[in-house]
């Protein structure tokens, strides 16, 4: 087995303390990494070396997104919610098609990957055209194919035919060891009974998966569930439910109370934290501070590109500190250590995959290059502001060079083997059929 050398400037290896290395030497075995410390310490190398300076870090981790969304990007502006998904998403996504999705997810998959995005955790329909897009481009995929109401249905006998669809779809995809794994993705505890959400829930743990959520986006959107139940919280009925038995991703959390959040704990649920959409919708502020005390792990995510309007995870690993910190009143109460591990290592935790989002030996090589030769990253007088510059001023255009699983699929700011011109052109077409179609 051919091991490649990387040799870079430095460093931040997101491994627990989140501190810099610098003459670094990485070794890629197999996809993985096999060696990682000082070049002057590195074993004897036969094999390829690349000389990278700059500095390296592991690829950021999506960890709640509706890709293909890139179709939609832009529409509705200004609307709460609700509105904004009954009056201008749902009827254009309803005219999708396949190739529609297929299109929207290289796109969006391309903006990632250009952006150092390595991994990302989809819930959408159109599961089979995210697989195939996210295989050709060469990024890592968690996805977990949505159940709705509107197309799937709100029974039990309604949404069987969805969960079985599900396992075999999981059966045919799902292999850590690839780009693809594959859990559950019912929509929300306010669009699907609890019955059936406890139904999903028990076949996403027999196949011992990820299941994705929302939960708590808005103040209001769970108000006639737990008006059902007796006042009850939408995180209490759930947990009833018994949807957190098993591994559960929770997207947004916005609106949750002290009670809600120790269950969240014990019952080990991840949270994809949107400080982008969640501020563009005017939804609310997560308590992620008081949720990461708790050892939950959180991660972060930009959520559709409609409701965003872009895949670029570096404003999040700015915004999510600014968030943290205004509505606090407290500027120690989120360092850029915390921003970028919840970016890398934390959020791959919380999409389910634990091998990924470090740079240790055994993690799968993820991993991207930033040119340091940017006016944002100067001066640097200790290794802390450089790790400080990186988390409020990185961004994707500093993002030169990508790995995915050992294989480079960004080069030089550039996709060697995908046309962005075509994805580009594809994108604004049918973008503009499925406005006029729908009629909004
Ligand atoms: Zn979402």
């Amino acid at each position: 087995m051919t091991t490649s050398r990387y040799l870079a400037d430095h460093a931040i290896t997101c491994n627990g303390d989140v501190s810099l290395l610098s003459d670094v030497a990485i070794d890629v075995t197999n996809g993985r990494i096999s060696w990682i410390g000082k070049q002057a310490d590195a074993p004897v190398h036969h094999g390829p070396t690349s000389e990278l300076g700059g500095l390296v870090m592991p690829g950021l981790v999506n960890s709640h997104a509706h890709t293909p969304m890139t179709l939609v990007r832009g529409a509705g502006d200004g609307l709460p919610l609700m509105d904004w998904l009954t009056k201008v998403m749902w009827p254009r996504e309803g005219q999708m098609t396949v190739e529609d999705a297929l299109w929207g997810m290289r796109l969006g998959a391309a903006e990632m990957l250009l952006s150092g995005v390595t991994s990302t955790c989809e819930m959408y329909l159109f599961e089979d055209a995210l697989v195939e897009a996210a295989t050709e481009i060469g990024i890592r995929l968690a996805i977990t194919p949505g159940i709705i109401s509107a197309v799937h249905g709100n029974s039990l006998a309604a949404v069987d035919n969805r969960i079985t669809e599900i396992a075999e779809f999981h059966s045919e995809y799902h292999d850590p060891e690839s780009l693809i794994t594959v859990g559950f993705g019912p929509h929300s505890a306010y669009d699907l009974p609890l019955e059936v959400c406890s139904e999903i829930a028990s076949a996403a743990q027999d196949l011992q998966t990820l299941l994705h959520i929302h939960v708590c986006e808005t103040a209001t959107e769970g108000a006639a569930l737990e008006a059902q139940n007796g006042g009850r919280s939408t995180v209490q009925l759930l947990s009833d439910h018994g949807i957190f038995d098993g591994r559960v991703l929770a997207a947004h959390s916005i609106w949750l109370n002290n009670v809600d959040i120790e269950t969240f704990a014990q019952k080990g649920v991840g949270v994809a934290h949107c400080p982008v959409s969640n501020m563009k919708l005017a939804s609310g502020t997560a308590p992620i501070t008081a949720m990461r005390a708790k050892g939950i792990d959180v991660g972060l995510a930009t959520d559709g590109p409609a409701s965003n309007d872009d895949l670029d995870l570096w404003q999040e690993i700015k915004f999510a500190p600014l968030l943290a910190r205004v509505s606090s009143l407290d500027a120690s109460s989120m360092t850029p250590q915390d921003a970028l591990t919840m970016a890398t290592v934390e959020g791959s935790r919380a999409i389910g995959n634990d091998d990924v989002g470090t740079l240790e030996v055994g993690a799968k090589a993820d991993f991207i290059r930033l040119n340091l030769d940017d006016p944002t990253f100067v001066p640097v007088t200790n290794d802390d502001e450089l790790i400080a510059h990186v988390a409020w001023a990185g961004s994707g255009r500093h993002v030169t060079d990508v790995w995915v699983g050992g294989t480079q699929v960004v080069a030089d700011g550039r996709l060697p083997n995908f046309d962005l011109e075509q994805a580009l052109h594809e994108v604004q077409s049918r973008g503009k059929r499925l406005a006029e179609d729908s009629g909004t």
